[in-house]
């Protein structure tokens, strides 16, 4: 983690909303709401881990900041200008890229890895020569811990762990400030995650990188993370810095998934005392009136059903939306 300290977020979303439309009957449709109303912001420097069980938007948070999906509603700003259509798009659009979940989906079969990786560099145009596009190839590749000499081989012939490496220096190739991570480990072995991890730490510290890191799970956003947010159904539920929110979670939700996370020591393990929730997580597109929990919440009362609780702050840098945090 490196330290965070300047005043104006690298970036800000401000009530975002991706609603998609799903056709219910002939010529009706209804909104899924994928992300709603969903505000944050991430300072130079810093890494925000974004989790939630499958399903609960983080992703899709992830690339409507990014533009990648037009937002229903709501801001995205850069260095505190909105990123609107047009300049201020092309050049957030240099400045931010993308770390893809699949390794094994995201890279072309077709295209040698060298192709793969000068990708940002040939759509924004960033070398003079042939000359200069190679030996930025080869210095991505060693980077990221590979052999300049496989430029010319194809990604099938890579490892899962090599194959990440690849997407990752695809998108330092337009030297950006900001990446989402979007779960960059969960489809690799687990003795393989640590290095990615470890590797993505590294870049940080050595290109000043910031970062927005999404995972299902919260060990492994835990030591990656400067702060922590967490969605359920669409919204932000708990926000607060990485100890703090292990340290003292305050939403229901927040403590059943710390309380699933694995204890190596089998004698703590033992006297933990898991959260099970009941029931399944509601369709996005039928959400619980009120607090979206609720029909999971062991604790919900009759405001729970009336009235959404919004994200609020309850302690210093500790915003949480439940009525009775
Ligand atoms: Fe549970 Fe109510 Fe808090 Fe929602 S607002 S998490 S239902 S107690």
């Amino acid at each position: 983690m490196t330290s965070v300290n300047k005043e104006t977020p690298l970036v800000e979303v401000r009530n975002l909303k991706q609603y998609f439309p799903v056709r219910t009957g002939f010529i009706k449709t209804v909104p899924l709401k994928a992300v709603d109303d969903v505000s944050f912001s991430i300072m130079e420097g810093e890494t925000l881990g974004l989790v939630g069980e499958s399903g609960c938007g983080k992703t899709t948070v992830g690339r409507t900041l990014l533009q990648l999906y037009k937002p229903t509603g709501g801001q995205v700003l850069y260095r505190g200008e909105e990123i609107t259509p047009g300049d201020s798009l092309n050049r957030f659009r240099k400045k931010a890229q993308i770390v893809f979940q699949d390794p094994y989906s995201s890279l072309n079969p077709r295209m040698t890895v060298g192709d793969i990786i000068a990708e940002p560099l040939d759509v924004h145009k960033l070398y003079k020569t042939k000359k200069e596009r190679e030996e930025r190839i080869q210095s991505l590749m060693e980077l990221v811990g590979l052999s300049s000499e496989q430029s010319t081989r194809y990604a099938h012939e890579f490892s899962g762990g090599q194959r990440q490496r690849i997407g990752i220096a695809r998108a330092l190739a337009s030297k950006p400030e900001f990446i989402v991570c979007d779960e960059p480990v969960s489809a690799l072995d687990v003795s393989i995650q640590a290095q990615v991890i470890n590797m993505l730490e590294d870049l940080q510290k050595r290109l000043g990188l910031t970062y927005l890191f999404i995972a299902h799970d919260l060990s492994v956003v835990k030591h990656i993370s400067n702060r922590i947010a967490v969605m359920y159904l669409g919204h932000l539920i708990e926000l607060a810095s990485s100890v703090e929110l292990h340290r003292d979670p305050l939403h229901p939700y927040t403590q059943s998934l710390l309380s699933a996370v694995p204890i190596p020591d089998p004698e703590k393990a033992r006297k933990a005392n898991r959260i099970v929730l009941g029931g399944e997580v509601p369709s996005p597109l039928n959400v619980p009136s009120g607090c979206p929990f609720r029909t999971r919440c062991k604790l919900a009362q009759d405001i729970c059903k009336n009235q959404r609780p919004e994200l609020k702050e309850w302690k210093p840098g500790h915003f949480v939306a439940c009525h009775l945090a």
